[in-house]
């Protein structure tokens, strides 16, 4: 949607040299909806507009940028300011054993991540890590610690369902004390923010076992909610950190925006998939792009510089958006708009400064010539092979690599790519641009 409309308000603005009063506002309208969808919480959204407008009509001389492509940019770098910049590890500074603490709703990820975080801690710090966990609500939940613990090389402290949660974590500092481990990780009750004894108990759990990072953890598919929950615990606890987690589903994460600014806590890690090693150090840059749909910023920045075919474009993101019939023809298509958007390198140069920075790491010139040979080997396809790529079989594909002058690996290499974009342009709804650039670059 908002390729859509932010495209529509462009080509109107196209030809008007300064961000003004009124364009800007129709520009913000698109942007506010672009955020409500992407689920950043209304306040935080209204916060967040007021700002940006601000910088915008702050900005006297544009220089040869467009408003639109000035808005963009302004929009991406209040996105990564508000979010943190700069990479946060986990603090360890405390006399050994550093206690953390999880903390944040049922279902969460909190067991989870404490063995990701125990797997980090292990092997990107070696460190000496032991687990224990104060959900004494669900036997399984304790069971299910002490299996991703094994399964994270790290050692786990046994409890049962009839302890109190106090006596465990206290008896596993202990026990952390005297053999010399440098990190214990306290996992705990999933609990309803609404449930005031579960806050009460995780707050005397917190004075006494004094924990040198508390760390908030949160589903990044917890939409306009989230707010709340971070408020919550925010009141209840002195928290370190955020770690925010289902980040490989489908939502867009407005998450991080509304947790980040509720508790002012930096976002530390990303939960990136159900396995262990699937914790990644958060990054601002890719998630703003994230929130805003990568996609649609480099189809405004081209458009606005370049005008590119509309008409196509827009099919594309429709067929995109319904989630199915991406065939051949549409990658060919994609392949060809990289092309005449006059070079990869070229567009890149058109993007907000921190966004080509992390692109300059792709060797264009090797990207320009693959684009090439796949376009080759999609031309030397009949029609039909390419409305249903399910027919190329062994026969046709010797036909097909010895029209384009591959090798039949190379069209099978195609074909596996094709196949994971059309999964990906499912999944991402047309904010693929960006992932298939890079992959392309190899
Ligand atoms: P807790 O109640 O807060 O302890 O949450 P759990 O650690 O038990 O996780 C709840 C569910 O979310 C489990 O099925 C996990 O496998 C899943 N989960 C946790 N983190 C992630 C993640 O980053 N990605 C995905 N896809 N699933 C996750
Ligand atoms: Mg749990």
């Amino acid at each position: 949607a908002l390729t859509d409309k932010l495209t529509r308000l462009v080509k109107e603005m196209r030809g008007q040299a300064r961000i003004t009063e009124s364009n800007v506002q129709d520009m913000l309208r698109e942007v506010r909806m672009a955020l409500l969808e992407a689920d950043v919480a209304l306040p935080v959204v209204r916060d967040f507009i007021a700002r940006v407008k601000d910088k915008a009509l702050g900005q006297e001389v544009m220089g040869s940028l467009k408003p639109g492509q000035a808005l963009v940019g302004i929009v991406h770098r209040e996105l990564v300011a508000t979010m943190g910049e700069g990479v946060a590890d986990i603090n360890l500074n405390a006399q050994p054993p550093a206690v953390i603490l999880m903390a944040g709703l049922q279902g969460a990820g909190k067991t989870t991540t404490t063995a990701k975080l125990a797997k980090h801690l292990i092997e990107k710090r070696k460190k000496k890590v032991l687990t224990v966990s104060g959900d004494v609500y669900r036997p399984a939940a304790i069971e299910q610690l002490k299996t991703v613990t094994a399964q994270a090389g790290a050692e786990w402290f046994p409890s049962t369902p009839d302890q109190k949660p106090l006596d465990i974590a206290l008896a596993a500092l202990d026990y952390a004390k005297k053999h010399y481990f440098d990190v214990l990780l306290v996992d705990t009750a999933g609990r309803l923010a609404i449930d005031e004894l579960l806050m009460q108990e995780i707050k005397d759990l917190h004075a006494a076992i004094k924990p040198v990072e508390t760390l908030f953890v949160v589903d990044a598919m917890q939409g306009q909610d989230a707010i709340n929950t971070a408020k919550a615990f925010k009141e209840a606890l002195p928290l370190t950190g955020i770690i925010l987690t289902k980040l490989d589903g489908d939502s867009r994460g407005g998450a991080a925006l509304s947790v980040r600014q509720i508790t002012g806590a930096p976002i530390k890690f990303a939960g990136v998939s159900e396995k262990l090693d699937g914790l990644e150090v958060f990054d601002a840059e890719r998630h703003a792009g994230r929130i805003l749909g990568m996609g649609d910023i480099v189809a405004l920045v081209e458009q606005v510089s370049a005008g590119v075919d509309m008409e196509a474009a827009q099919k594309l993101a429709a067929k995109v958006k319904s989630g199915d019939g991406f065939d051949l023809n549409d990658f060919l298509g994609q392949l060809q708009q990289m092309k005449q958007m006059g070079g990869l390198s070229s567009l890149m140069d058109k993007l907000p400064a921190q966004l080509s920075a992390k692109a300059g790491a792709v060797d264009m010139d090797r990207a320009e010539k693959d684009i090439k040979r796949k376009e080759g080997i999609i031309q030397s396809m009949t029609p039909k092979e390419r409305r249903r790529p399910e027919l190329i079989k062994a026969t046709r594909k010797k036909r097909i690599a010895n029209g384009a002058g591959v090798q039949v690996q190379e069209v099978n290499r195609l074909l596996k790519e094709f196949e994971q974009m059309q999964g990906m342009m499912k999944k991402m709804k047309g904010g693929g641009l960006m992932k298939m650039m890079k992959k392309m670059g190899g």
